[in-house]
């Protein structure tokens, strides 16, 4: 028996991709056209890399690349002075700070200033502060491993673009980001790390330690490794 064209496209399972479309069906397509020309641009590592401070802070502030953005009032980009030598590195914004755009602005952040007058320092003198996530992440809870990987290129960025002289990562979320590790913050504090050929000292987060008054001592002892360090630099 000879096959007819359209036994063999059926044969061939071609067939039905040649039907008509019905109207409903063009609908739905012209739908997801518009869907995907109204949908959130998400900017690639790539580009991130090569942006001036000024770019960097309009990707941030437009930054829809996880689910935080859909809970935020604002994204907190950092604060301070953008060539200083010292960098303060913290987790998170919490509610204070998605409030107001800054980081460091509540209670833990009183606490920070009193750190940093301690080691002689003020915020935005010679110091910059930032967060290793630009977003508040709902009811403070811990930072998800997706968020923390799609805002990484920003701090990067930034710190490429400030070249500090010294990094002090607050907290084990800022460290451990930092320093691509998962020991404990124990473990951590004490030495002398390097991110990207920038020295790295490591430290409790002011709001710990608002809860755990008896590391504070340690807590202190960091502070003074790091402006030894600075003093050596
Ligand atoms: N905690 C942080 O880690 N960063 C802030 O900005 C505020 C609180």
């Amino acid at each position: 028996m000879t096959m007819t064209r359209e036994d063999m496209m059926r044969e061939l399972e071609l067939l039905p991709a040649w039907k008509l479309r019905t109207k409903a069906e063009s609908i739905k397509i012209t739908d997801k056209m518009v869907a995907l020309e109204t949908a959130p641009i998400l900017v690639g590592r790539a580009s991130i890399e090569t942006m001036d401070w000024h770019s960097l802070q309009a990707c941030v502030k437009d930054c829809q690349a996880c689910d935080l953005a859909k809970t935020r009032t604002q994204t907190v980009f950092g604060v301070g002075d953008a060539n200083a030598d010292w960098l303060i590195v913290g987790e998170a914004p919490g509610a204070e700070e998605d409030r107001r755009g800054e980081p460091f602005v509540g209670q833990a952040g009183k606490l920070l200033d009193s750190m940093l007058a301690s080691i002689q320092l003020k915020r935005g003198e010679n110091v910059y502060i930032a967060n290793v996530l630009k977003c508040r992440p709902p009811e403070n809870r811990d930072p998800h491993g997706v968020e923390v990987q799609q805002c990484e290129p920003f701090l990067k960025r930034q710190i490429e673009m400030i070249k500090p002289k010294l990094i002090v990562a607050l907290g084990k979320f800022a460290a451990q980001s930092l320093l691509d590790s998962e020991e404990a913050i124990g473990k951590l504090r004490g030495k002398l790390h390097s991110y990207n050929n920038v020295p790295v000292i490591v430290t409790y987060h002011p709001a710990y330690l608002l809860r755990n008054l008896a590391d504070k001592a340690k807590a202190w002892e960091d502070l003074c490794l790091a402006k030894a360090t600075m003093q050596n630099l």
